[in-house]
């Protein structure tokens, strides 16, 4: 059986990430990864705005070792920023702050964040904050904190497998935030174990939120949280104008188009760049059975 460890193991593999650079397409990415330029997410996003879904693009990047690394991920970020404004299509940024510096100096990617930010509130955009792992929570909670002295259009991730999220998502009471199970391997110390009780936390968290009458995002696949979701913002008559549904691209692709078509909001998490690979490998950690992708773009002309 192909396992989760498997998955994580190919995606760390330098090898074989050299040969699938020149595979990619075959392999199937191409199916989740919207190509590796601007101009080519710009026309998946486009296409996707055309069927009633808005976006949020992500540029890949793997790790950033020094500051010259951090500031060229920070002028991709705006020459993103620029392309969206340049092309008229409905979408808005997510990024990673270590890419743009974290681990080298908070300073560093603060004041990376205080460029894309005020690139995006030039243009009237978004910039959302992926959350990454709980050694990087407090840093980026900080950041997001800094940031919203100054401007009201950034936002972060908060993940509902933590315990510490539903005091979190209180003091974030007013921010645009986007609501996830979490994706990384934490320990029990700090995050709950069980899928059941990830999913109530979820529920409880999306609830707070919402109740506090601050704007949500709730991103997943998962058709029991959304039918929950659907069903108490109709029971307390939370406007459809305060939450969006947001999916990954290539994922749940008929579910996707479903949302939208009911008036809902469904934006679809677009990434793009070179750095594809572990991404790519990271999705089929996630999820095995994705592998079929694989699979089809293999057997597929
Ligand atoms: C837009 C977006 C942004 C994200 N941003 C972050 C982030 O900033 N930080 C972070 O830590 N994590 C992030 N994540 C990842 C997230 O935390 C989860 O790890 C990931 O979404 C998997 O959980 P899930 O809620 O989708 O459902 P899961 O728990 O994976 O699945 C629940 C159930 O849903 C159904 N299902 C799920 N996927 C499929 C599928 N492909 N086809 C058919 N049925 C399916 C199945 O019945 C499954 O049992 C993001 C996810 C999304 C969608």
């Amino acid at each position: 059986m192909i396992t989760r460890n498997f998955f994580l193991y190919l995606s760390n593999n330098k090898l074989l990430k050299k040969k699938a650079m020149k595979w990619g397409p075959k392999l199937g990415a191409s199916q989740v990864i919207a190509g590796v330029s601007i101009p080519e997410a710009m026309e998946v996003v486009g296409q996707l705005n055309e069927k009633g879904l808005v976006c949020t693009v992500d540029h890949l990047g793997e790790f950033v070792y020094n500051q010259g690394e951090a500031i060229e991920a920070a002028n991709q970020c705006i020459r993103t920023l620029e392309a969206i404004e340049n092309t008229k299509v409905h979408c808005n940024l997510s990024l990673k702050l270590t890419s743009l510096g974290l681990d080298i100096d908070k300073k560093i990617c603060l004041d990376n964040m205080i460029r894309i930010v005020r690139t995006a509130k030039k243009y009237n955009n978004f910039v959302r904050i992926d959350m990454e792992d709980y050694e990087h929570l407090n840093d980026t909670l900080e950041i997001l904190l800094e940031l919203r002295e100054s401007f009201d259009n950034v936002g972060t991730a908060i993940q509902a497998y933590l315990f510490r999220s539903e005091e979190d998502i209180h003091k974030l009471r007013g921010t645009n935030i986007r609501l996830i199970k979490g994706a990384y391997k934490e320990s029990p110390e700090v995050a709950f174990r069980k899928q059941e009780d990830i999913d109530q936390n979820f529920i409880n968290i999306i609830k707070t939120h919402l109740m506090n009458g601050s704007y949500g995002a709730i991103a997943t696949h998962d058709h029991k949280i959304i039918d929950q979701v659907k069903a108490f913002t109709k029971e307390q008559g939370i406007s459809k104008d305060q939450f969006e549904f947001q999916m990954l691209y290539g994922f749940r692709t008929e579910l996707q188009q479903q949302i939208a078509n009911e008036g809902y909001k469904m934006r679809i998490y677009v990434p793009f760049g070179e750095d594809w690979y572990g991404y790519f490998m990271r999705r089929l950690a996630e999820r095995p059975q994705n592998v079929r992708f694989a699979l089809r773009g293999l057997y597929s002309k």
